[in-house]
């Protein structure tokens, strides 16, 4: 193992506070950054955690305006609840602050003047829409109107929900404010902005020198190439609002600073902020203003462009005119997505679990283990209740709660709940036991110092069935009686190493290995008798253990049952209504009208999807499939369940059709199906393929079929 003296300093991406931390948040960015913090703690290392709230923002207003509040209520709530959140999964934050304290303020004006000042920002007059009635400028999120790409009449201001189109808010056809309802005017305004494209060439070369350091995920790496092709543009810095950090200059009233630029500023404040709490005020600087210090930020994929090139350019813009030099991100370990059961976690479809809900229905051991299991470290990852049921129930219960409680039985019933002694001749066994430790320890460690999470785990857990079959093979129940010296030795060492588990697992399942710990009556906690030591045989002969309880209790399959069951209830709100929607999209641009049920008559040009390759279209296997069976899925207005054939196999597939045809009149039909989806779950059925289909005028979907009639597993293309 390295030694490692500099001093290690990790923040977590500011959750936004309007709305709960899901399994998603979780498992891209805070769990990665506490399991690693966890694991320098352990290793003894100088290392602090640091996060906060992000409270500044449109979408915040909004809230507040709809649940006719202020902005200030609406972040007072959410923050508390967050925060609350985090310590129930044991997040380990040496400090969670807010971005509305007066000290991030500061921070951020501190940095905003000082860019002013050495005329680092460039000063642009621009046409915003302005409300007459409620004399207020507006932001792109308080203009409606007609999309220009599809037609869509709700429209935001600089994005269409429906087409997926970005544009520019005065492209808007018919533009309405939000405020007021009124039409709004063009007037001129002034915005500072941050010359980005100028650190280009800097950035890139601060790019491959920290990879160089230090291996950089390949999924960061390409994103940031992405951005840097496209040529990095000036960013604005300020805007027409009243909520944020005001901007800090005379006859500039209004106008607040974007929440780009000062949120990533959070990071630094909250540093202040423990720094104050720990009563040494000026501690933060020896993280921040060494060039030594190893800063790790933990993210997810929608924040790569803000921590690899936004945030690492403002300090360098602020390391050139001061002589404080702030130290820019080592690596930025960025995860990709979690989807939930087979779609993208969705606020406004209700789709997914919250963190909270989680907890109120299984204890967070378990939710850390499966997430980390099944973490998206290289590719985007799903969510499954199945799957997490049957982690808990073979991993966490059947192989690591068995060994525990098999070895803590056994001493109990055999050696008076005491440690027995160790023979000085160790076997063959014995020593590959022995060795399991130590190999298991250094592998582990290396993963986590490459932020390979999921590779740590599964080595820890490796060992956990190594010790299983070593228990197996030794048979202490035989040995017991013919060679008691050999069964002493056996359970010693698995006691052993049960004490290794409990150190290895600390960083995974905090609560378990503490538990653990107790059982095995040691001091402290896993993590103060530190990394290090856990390959050393540290349990004494003669001591004295604490009876065993069980660590995890398994899931039974009625309440993942009944936890699907309630999945596939649509809600009363029928704004949020979810309906899944699994045919006939690749098609049309129809999705989004399917969900909201507000068919536009208007297809979306042609052709203005990013384009292919043919290689890409080749990844699609398309079939000719004949429906064999078709019926109503109970309870559903919309979804049919059909058995179709692709000629070697029968598919059950679903499809959002049942206001288009009577399942009578599919059956026999010859359809065309995509035959290599991913398989998904739909209100509790599983779909295995999608049927293309088209919308016509109405809005009413055709399925699509061949020219003549053809054998089922014919390939389209
Ligand atoms: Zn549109």
């Amino acid at each position: 193992m390295k030694s490692l003296d500099k001093k290690i300093l990790v923040t977590a991406a500011l959750p936004y506070a309007n709305g709960k931390i899901h399994l998603g948040h979780l498992a891209g960015a805070y769990l990665p950054a506490d399991i690693y913090v966890r694991y320098q703690r352990s290793m003894k290392r100088d290392v602090i955690f640091i996060c906060g709230s992000d409270e500044h923002g449109v979408p915040i207003t909004i809230t507040a305006e709809k649940e006719n509040t202020t902005p200030q209520n609406v972040v007072d709530r959410v923050h508390l609840q967050n925060k609350a959140t985090f310590e129930k999964c044991g997040m380990s934050f040496d400090n969670y602050s807010r971005t509305s304290l007066p000290l991030h303020h500061e921070t951020a004006k501190e940095f905003f003047l000082a860019f002013f000042k050495n005329q680092i920002l460039v000063e642009k007059k621009e046409q915003q829409y302005f409300d007459e009635k409620k004399q207020k400028f507006l932001p792109d999120r308080y203009v409606e109107g007609i999309c220009p790409v599809c037609a869509n009449p709700e429209a935001r201001g600089d994005q269409c929900e429906k087409c997926g189109s970005y544009y520019n808010s005065t492209e808007l056809k018919n533009p309405k404010s939000k405020l007021s309802g009124e039409t709004p005017t063009l007037r001129d305004t002034t915005h500072f902005y941050f010359p980005l494209g100028n650190y280009q060439k800097r950035l890139e070369e601060y790019l491959k020198v920290s990879n160089e350091r230090e291996k950089w995920k390949d999924n960061v790496l390409s994103a940031c190439k992405g951005w840097f092709n496209d040529v990095l543009r000036d960013r604005a810095v300020t805007r027409d609002l009243d909520w944020g950090v005001p901007v800090p200059l005379d006859g500039y009233d209004n106008k607040v600073l974007y929440v780009w630029f000062e949120a990533v500023l959070g990071y630094i404040s909250s540093t202040k902020e423990w720094s104050k709490k720990v009563g040494k005020e000026n501690l933060w600087k020896e993280y921040w203003h060494d060039e030594n210090t190893k800063y790790v930020a933990f993210i997810g994929k929608d924040n790569i462009v803000f921590h690899c090139i936004v945030f690492p350019a403002m300090l360098m813009a602020w390391n050139d005119i001061n002589e404080t030099k702030y130290v820019l991100p080592t690596n930025v370990p960025a995860n990709e997505f979690l989807n939930f059961e087979g779609q993208k976690f969705s606020k406004s479809k209700n789709w997914g679990i919250d963190v909270d809900d989680f907890l109120s229905l299984f204890p967070p051991d378990l939710l850390r283990y499966s997430l980390t299991m099944n973490m998206p470290e290289g590719k985007d990852a799903d969510f499954y209740w199945k799957d997490f049921q049957s982690r808990v129930n073979n991993e966490l219960a059947d192989t690591f709660g068995n060994f525990v409680n098999r070895t803590f039985t056994f001493v109990f019933k055999n050696f008076e709940g005491k440690v027995p002694p160790v023979s000085d001749a160790l076997s063959m066994v014995d020593d590959m036991l022995v060795n399991h430790l130590d190999w298991t320890t250094s592998r582990s460690s290396d993963a986590l110092e490459k932020y390979s999470f999921r590779e740590a785990a599964s080595c820890i857990m490796e060992l956990v069935r190594v010790s299983n079959k070593y228990f197996d093979s030794n048979e202490p129940w035989v040995t017991v009686k013919k060679n008691p010296e050999q069964c002493a030795t056996t359970l010693n060492l698995c006691l052993q190493t049960i004490r290794t588990l409990s150190i290895l697992f600390e960083p995974f399942i905090p609560s378990a290995s503490q538990r653990i710990w107790k059982m095995l009556n040691l001091k402290g906690t896993p993590s103060e008798a530190g990394w290090e030591s856990a390959s050393k045989r540290y349990l004494e002969v003669g001591h004295i253990l604490n009876s065993p309880e069980i660590l995890f209790i398994k899931i039974e399959d009625e309440t993942i049952e009944k936890i699907l069951h309630r999945m596939d209830q649509p809600t009363n709100d029928s704004s949020t209504e979810f309906t899944p929607i699994p045919s006939g999209l690749g098609v049309t641009n129809q999705r989004t009208n399917e969900l909201t049920n507000k068919p536009t008559n208007l297809p979306a040009a042609a052709g203005e999807k990013t384009k292919i390759t043919i290689d890409d279209f080749k990844k699609i296997e398309l079939r000719v499939a004949k429906i064999l069976s078709c019926e109503q899925i109970p309870k559903s207005k919309k979804l049919l369940k059909m058995k179709v054939t692709i000629g070697t196999e029968e598919r059950q597939i679903l499809a959002g059709i049942a206001e288009h045809y009577k399942p009578e009149d599919l059956i026999g039909k010859t359809i065309i199906v995509v035959a290599n989806l991913e398989p998904a779950k739909l209100m509790g059925n599983e779909s295995q393929g999608m049927m293309l289909a088209a919308s016509d005028d109405n809005g009413k979907l055709c399925f699509v079929t061949t020219e003549k009639e053809m054998q089922a597993g014919s390939v389209v293309k």
